[in-house]
Order: C-alpha cells, then sequence, then structure tokens
C-alpha cells in the first residue's frame, strides 16, 4: 500500500519548498495541488470566462484537459490541453484566479480523482488546503503548516523579486490576507486543520529548520 501524507496550510507558509524538500530526502512524489486551480483559473482567463459559480465554467470544464506528469529531475509538470503550463501559473494575477475559482464546488469535483490517483499510484506528499480534510481523508500523516501572514508576504515577495518580478511587499501581504479569507471563509472544503492533525508554525523556524521538522513528525507518524 501507498503511503500518504497530506500538507495543508495556508498561501506562503511554506508548503511547497519544505514538501519538495521532504519529498526528495524520503524518496516520495511531491504533488503540489494548486498548481490544478492555477490551471483551471489560466484556462478561465484565456477563454474569457469569469471565475464564479456559472454555467460557462461548467462548460469549460467540460472542454478541457488538466493532466500531472513528472519531469525527469522528478519535478511536477501540470499540463493544459497537453500543454506545459507550470512557468504561466506562477503570477499574483493568477494566484487571485485560482483563489476565486477554487471556491466553485463545480471545479473542487473536477480535480477529486486525479489527486485521489495520484496518492494511489505513488507515495505522496500532497500539498493543499483540503488534502487532510476532504481529498485524502485517510492519510497515514496529516500536517497543517502555518505561520503569520507577515512573514508568510515577506518569504513570498522576496521569491517573486528573485525571479525578477516588479512587486510590493504591502500588495502581497493584502493578496495573502485576501486569500487567507477566502480560503478559510468559502463554503467547499475551507481552509481547517484536520481531526488529528499535527500543526507545525514556521513563523520562527528558517527553511532547513522546518524541513527537519516535517521529515521528524513524518518519521514519527509512519
Ligand atoms: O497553493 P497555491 O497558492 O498555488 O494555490 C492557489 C489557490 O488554489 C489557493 O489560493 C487556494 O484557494 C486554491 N487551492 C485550493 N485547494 C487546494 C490547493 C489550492 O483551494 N488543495
Amino acid at each position: 500500500m501507498s503511503i500518504a501524507i497530506a500538507l495543508d496550510g495556508p498561501a506562503g507558509a511554506g508548503k511547497s519548498s519544505i514538501a519538495k524538500r521532504a519529498a526528495k530526502a524520503l524518496d516520495y512524489i511531491y504533488v503540489d495541488t494548486g498548481a490544478l486551480y492555477r490551471t483551471i483559473g489560466l484556462a478561465a482567463t484565456r477563454k474569457g470566462v469569469e471565475p464564479v459559480d456559472s454555467p460557462e465554467v461548467n462548460q469549460l470544464l467540460s472542454e478541457i484537459n488538466v493532466d500531472l506528469t513528472f519531469n525527469e529531475a522528478g519535478e511536477q509538470i501540470v499540463l493544459l490541453d497537453g500543454e506545459d503550463v507550470s512557468g504561466l501559473i506562477r503570477t499574483p494575477e493568477a494566484s487571485m484566479t485560482a483563489s476565486k475559482i477554487s471556491q466553485i464546488p463545480a471545479v473542487r469535483a473536477y480535480l477529486l480523482d486525479l489527486q485521489r490517483n495520484m496518492a494511489k499510484n505513488h507515495n505522496v506528499i500532497m500539498d493543499g488546503r483540503d488534502i487532510g480534510t476532504v481529498v485524502l481523508p485517510d492519510a497515514q500523516v496529516k500536517i497543517f503548516l502555518t505561520a503569520s501572514p507577515e512573514a508568510r508576504a515577506g518569504r513570498r515577495y522576496k521569491e517573486l523579486v528573485e525571479k525578477g518580478m516588479d512587486v510590493k511587499y504591502e500588495d502581497i501581504l493584502q493578496d495573502v490576507i485576501t486569500r487567507d479569507y477566502s480560503d478559510t471563509h468559502r463554503e467547499t472544503s475551507p481552509l481547517k486543520p484536520a481531526e488529528g492533525c499535527v500543526i507545525v508554525d514556521t513563523t520562527e523556524l528558517d527553511f532547513e529548520q522546518s524541513v527537519e521538522k516535517i521529515i521528524s513528525v513524518i518519521k514519527e507518524n509512519i
């Protein structure tokens, strides 16, 4: 039987970079589910469909194909109708569209099987918002990774500046706060710690300490 680690938490808590490193150390596959919501958001933007619950979004879902694959380095590639959109979905605009589109129940239902199938076939660390609560409620280990909004905004700001993007810290902090609110207040699969999860707060931890902490929580619980 494969092993599943559910890793949930708010935007910018460091889930993806921490999980990537932990997955490598443990020889698991790292699955970033946010990329799937971002990809549906991109598809909507491209087709001029508003990210609101509507027949147009249902129509869009029936027309597109979203899939995950991995390159030789083991990095996740997300495909929209066969096109690698992994880079295109990493902008602040794509974050906001993803946050809006992820509130639509039909979008969440559309992505459920794809996420569960990944965990059926591989040992995974799956990162998202509702992995421990909805997608993989039977995961062997559930972790809720969090940090203060300011710490999270500061990290995301640094990441985007390093990629050469022209962004302001205040705008990023506002985005973090707005996304936290919509992620925790939506009706379908709101962000909340899963029953039986281990809460890890990384506000005072640096990257290496966070990775160590996550690996030790996983090892203690499998
Ligand atoms: O993790 P990331 O920031 O890439 O996620 C983008 C958006 O997708 C989040 O703001 C969140 O609203 C949504 N999301 C979700 N459920 C997941 C993963 C992401 O609702 N499992």
